[in-house]
């Protein structure tokens, strides 16, 4: 079966001015690997739809979401925090994002693809329920994991995070929720210095070392993810894809490969097939060293196919 992939034109038209990293050459990156490497054959293409505000709503504070509207400017660039900005293309492309993984959701769980790739911006694993950061604006993953709960009435569903920085804003929106198990590994301490105290039972935390690379991030995910998600024993996974950890990547300390992203994503799908239904919904987060991201993307559709 075809892996659902989902993207938009829009999201190239979002930009945060000349040397910010988290551009649009990421997704071309991303796309022009997809067909050098024939990958692109097998990917069934969606476009990503604006989400409706009932879906925001369920994620974010309703002002919030007013604020970010008002933000958006007509001309220019209006910074809403320290990193994070706006263009007159933000915020269409914002709501496709989040569009993206509700999309994502409706597609696996009504049985069209068993996995799907959303290759978006803005990324939306800092995004809490009241405040934009760290390059984000809504919470796209959680609004996935939101629309498959209220809309579907999924009872557990499973969130992973292997981006390098820990997903401050899912966890804020997901903590104590029990019908929602989160996972998440990143660098500590770093930014968003969050997550290494965290005390809501259905989060799992997992920081890492500054310098650490496969052995250790392997044996994070062995010991502490997959044990509470095979317990868990989700009717569907969504991974917050970011790919900041690779070693390559100037962002952060991490010494991450390319097979260890096909690694890790092999764990998932193997853990989603024993729900009979493989479901599958990833999203991406970070990843700011082109060459490696586009690599790495590459890597972790493989593993959707089952390829090596
Ligand atoms: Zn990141």
């Amino acid at each position: 079966m075809a892996i659902g992939y989902i993207s938009h034109h829009d999201f190239q038209l979002h930009d945060m001015g000349h040397h910010h990293p988290e551009q649009p050459a990421r997704l071309s990156a991303i796309n022009d690997r997809l067909i050098a490497t024939g990958l692109e054959m097998v990917l069934h293409r969606f476009d990503a739809p604006l989400i409706e505000r009932e879906l925001l709503d369920a994620v974010h504070d309703s002002d919030y979401i007013d604020a970010i509207e008002a933000a958006a400017p007509t001309d220019g660039i209006a910074w809403i925090d320290g990193d994070t900005a706006m263009n007159k293309h933000t915020l269409t492309a914002a709501r496709r994002a989040a569009g993206a993984v509700a999309l994502g959701v409706e597609l696996v769980i009504e049985g069209k693809v068993k996995q799907v790739f959303c290759a978006v911006r803005p990324p939306g694993h800092h995004a809490e329920r009241h405040r934009a950061m760290g390059f984000c604006l809504f919470n796209n993953i959680a609004v996935g994991t939101l629309h498959a709960i209220n809309r579907y009435g999924l009872e557990r569903v499973a969130v992973v995070d292997f981006d390098v920085h820990h997903g401050n804003g899912t966890e804020d929106i997901v903590a104590g929720d029990k019908r929602i198990l989160f996972c998440s590994t990143f660098q500590h301490p770093f930014y968003p210095h969050s997550g290494y105290d965290s005390q809501a039972a259905n989060v799992v935390n997992t920081p890492l070392s500054s310098g650490a690379g496969s052995k250790e991030f392997r044996e994070a995910v062995e010991t502490h993810w997959m044990p509470r998600i095979e317990a868990f024993e989700p009717q569907l996974i969504l991974i917050s894809a970011g790919f900041d950890a690779h070693q390559a990547d100037d962002m952060a300390n991490l010494n991450l490969i390319d097979r260890d992203y096909h690694w890790v994503t092999r764990k998932l799908c193997e853990q989603a097939d024993k729900t009979g239904h493989s479901r599958i919904v990833s999203s991406l987060e970070g990843g700011y060293d082109l060459h490696a991201l586009a690599r790495s993307v590459e890597a972790h559709l493989k593993a959707f196919l089952g390829e090596h």
